[in-house]
């Protein structure tokens, strides 16, 4: 039977902002009711344009951020509003790798202390001969070397400083790791170095993970399911098949006819992403993808389209699809 690690149910993410001069207050929707959860051994791609709420989301699950409705449950314990002392635990289970390699490691602490911080706060090794050998063994697991310990982040690459953020989210041997579009500011060079030690630690830990990008053909050499995002919520998921070769929302398959394929004439029909995404302080009415939908109808622009499961885990939230498969819970 499949293990759920991470449940997510209607999780929102809302931030005040006070306009004019009466101080009327509106709320930015940066997760507006995502519900999704992943599987012990599963890596779950999260995908969409920036702006669409995949970094917030990832934040939130990670409890960096406060939410404001909505249930995170992992390993079976809701840990939505623990207070920070009784969620101490469950930060040791799930790891962040973030974006920028040069602004997430300290520039004042070694590599060593980078990397043996997590294990001290969580008071994994008892010594410090442990903790020594931990770092080190971390470090090549990530293809680094032992006196690479003793130097300071600025002394290394774009890619070396991920790996070393890669080394410090393995350090607590987490349950999840959430990695945040880790290969985005690299050089392309780097990034499939990245990516394949990424690949290797997964298969080797039977590591769990959520994959966070912008570009779908990172998501799709990493990930099992995907789920793409647009303004604050999920508007298709399925297994990886499923979704590159038969992407159903009007969204994923502009997202898909805008990266780059080896033969481009071998497209017939393209469908471009044209505008750019709205507000989420005043999103668009019923679909928020209508304004920028060449197949809208009236009915798009006011009633919020409702998941339908096409087929295995294929969902897909867009009225095209009002009459075919079953109601569902896209997650
Ligand atoms: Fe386009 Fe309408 Fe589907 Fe939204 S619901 S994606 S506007 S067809």
């Amino acid at each position: 039977m499949s293990e759920k690690v991470l449940q997510v149910d209607d999780l929102k993410v809302y931030y005040p902002v006070r306009q004019g001069l009466m101080g009327r207050v509106l709320y930015v929707k940066a997760v507006d009711g995502v519900t999704l959860d992943v599987e012990k051994g599963e890596v779950l791609g999260i995908v969409g344009e920036s702006g669409c709420g995949k970094s917030t989301l990832g934040k939130a699950v990670c409890k960096l951020i406060g939410t404001s409705g909505g249930r995170i449950v992992l390993n079976g314990r809701d840990i939505t509003d623990l207070p920070e002392k009784e969620l101490r635990p469950y930060r040791k289970q799930i790891q962040m790798i973030f974006q920028d390699p040069y602004a997430s490691l300290n520039p004042r602490m070694t590599v060593h202390d980078i990397i043996a911080e997590p294990m001290i706060i969580h008071k994994m090794y008892s010594t410090k001969q442990e903790i020594d050998a931990k770092v080190v063994e971390l470090l090549n697991e990530v293809g680094m070397d032992a006196y690479h310990a003793q130097r300071y982040p600025h002394e290394f690459s774009g890619g070396q400083r991920q790996r070393i953020g890669i080394a410090r989210a393995l350090a607590t041997e987490p349950d999840l790791i959430i990695a945040d579009e880790p290969v985005s500011a690299l050089d392309v060079s780097i990034q499939s170095q990245v990516l394949n030690l990424l690949g290797k630690l997964l298969r080797e830990r039977n590591l769990t993970m959520i994959f966070i990008a912008h570009d779908l053909a990172v998501v799709e050499h990493i990930s099992n399911r995907v789920v793409v995002m647009y303004l604050g919520k999920v508007v298709e998921t399925g297994t990886r098949d499923e979704l590159y070769k038969n992407p159903l929302h009007p969204y994923s398959k502009a997202l898909l006819d805008a990266h780059p394929v080896p033969d481009p004439t071998a497209r017939k029909e393209r469908v471009l992403l044209e505008g750019t995404i709205p507000s989420a302080l005043n999103p668009p009415s019923g679909c928020k993808f209508h304004t920028r939908c060449k197949q809208c109808t009236v009915i798009c622009s006011q009633v919020e389209p409702e998941p339908r499961r096409i087929e295995g885990c294929h969902t897909v939230c867009c009225h095209l699809f009002d009459n075919v498969g079953e109601p569902a819970t896209i997650q």
